[in-house]
């Protein structure tokens, strides 16, 4: 994810905190201090603040407890897990590889869920052996206890990206040995879901006068409604590109250009005259940078004669550049959260060929359109 900060890693895992959840992190802080302040009135300010910002990180703990468990079944299985992040709507846990089988799916899916049940049950206990809601630890436990099983029951609703609906689709691939029937399915049901949380919303917002949580409510309806698209064209384009490698999807035809060209000669003997997508500066034993179109649009026209080329070009150290076997999925990956067009394949120090975004695009959608249905 983008806008993330690091905080470190856990089990092998690595730990984001996305922009957005500083946001939650303090509004959530903010409305328990409120609340734990209005409930035990003797405390002093500072102490109450202490209290909001406990129940806020144990709050947030046990979403990171959630996706863990989540992540530590899945390695369990065979799954590399690359990050977990937190954002504004909980956590998410970046698995890298899909489930081999329907069970692997079922398993990593449950035991978020269950994880949360299980911490509620622990904070239920806690509650109620210190004194329930007349002690403040009772009354921080109780309130984490409720959120840890609203959590899991919210999670457990049957609709893609939930894990409900992960569970669902693990039931599903079993039963008729599609996953993308199986995926189909559960995304359906996850849009269906998001929709539903809208008009919810907006019952809330127009009928109730609840405009806080109507407004929550719509808004994570909406959220539910594209992870469900975007987890379903997500499986598309991973089958349609599985084991192909960047080398595979390259295009070699590389034009070698010298540094001290002027940018009018370069528009007119090579932009202009050949269909190449690639143009390297240097020689190909010795690259020093890449140039494409967008480069030379940063100058204006009437400098192009006493610009040369290497004033403009992109130095290959500055470069996000992959490896030829580089996963062509990967690729994407990095093209799309870095935004870059095109993208070099280098080996030794070599520029082997040159990945463009929309050529990769349009690969990608051809191998979705003439894959065997199954
Ligand atoms: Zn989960």
């Amino acid at each position: 994810m983008r806008n993330a900060i690091r905080l470190g890693s856990l089990f092998g895992v690595s730990i984001f905190i996305h922009q957005t959840w500083i946001i939650i992190f303090g509004l959530v802080t903010f409305s328990l201090i409120a609340q734990f302040g209005e409930q035990f009135p003797q405390f002093s300010k500072p102490v109450q603040i202490v209290i909001g910002l406990t129940a806020s990180v144990l709050f947030f703990s046990s979403v990171l407890f959630h996706e863990m468990a989540h992540s530590l079944m899945a390695k369990r299985g065979g799954q590399p897990v690359r990050s977990i992040t937190l954002f504004v709507f909980g956590g998410v846990a970046e698995i890298e590889k899909e489930a081999s089988s329907p069970n692997q799916e079922i398993r990593v899916a449950l035991i978020g869920p269950l994880s949360s049940y299980f911490l509620a049950a622990v904070f239920g206990s806690v509650w109620f052996l210190a004194g329930k809601d007349a002690s403040v630890i009772g009354s921080v436990a109780g309130w984490l206890g409720i959120v840890n099983f609203a959590l899991a029951t919210f999670n457990l609703l049957p609709g893609m990206p939930l894990d409900g609906g992960r569970v669902l689709r693990g039931i599903v691939w079993r039963v008729t040995g599609s996953l993308e029937r199986a995926t189909q399915v559960s995304v359906s049901i996850g849009r269906n879901l998001g929709l539903m949380m809208i008009f919810y919303g907006l019952w809330l917002i127009f009928g109730q006068d609840a405009i806080f949580n109507g407004l929550w409510m719509a808004f994570l309806g909406w959220f539910l409604m594209n992870a469900a698209e975007m987890s379903g064209a997500q499986l598309l384009v991973h089958r349609a590109v599985a084991g192909v490698r960047a080398e595979q999807v390259m295009s070699t035809d590389c034009s070698f250009i010298s540094g001290g060209m002027s940018l009018s000669e370069f528009v007119e003997s090579y932009l202009l005259q050949r269909g190449y997508r690639c143009f390297v500066v240097g020689e190909p034993e010795h690259p020093r940078g890449i140039i494409t179109l967008s480069d030379v649009r940063t100058v204006p026209r009437a400098e192009w004669n006493n610009t040369s080329v290497q004033a403009v070009m992109r130095p290959l150290d500055q470069l996000s550049a992959v490896a030829p076997d580089t996963d062509v999925e990967a690729v994407l990956q990095l093209m799309v959260t870095k935004n870059i067009a095109q993208i070099p394949v280098i080996q030794e120090g070599k520029i082997l060929g040159m990945i463009a975004r929309d050529q990769l695009l349009q690969i990608i959608q051809n191998r979705i359109e003439l894959r065997p249905t199954s």
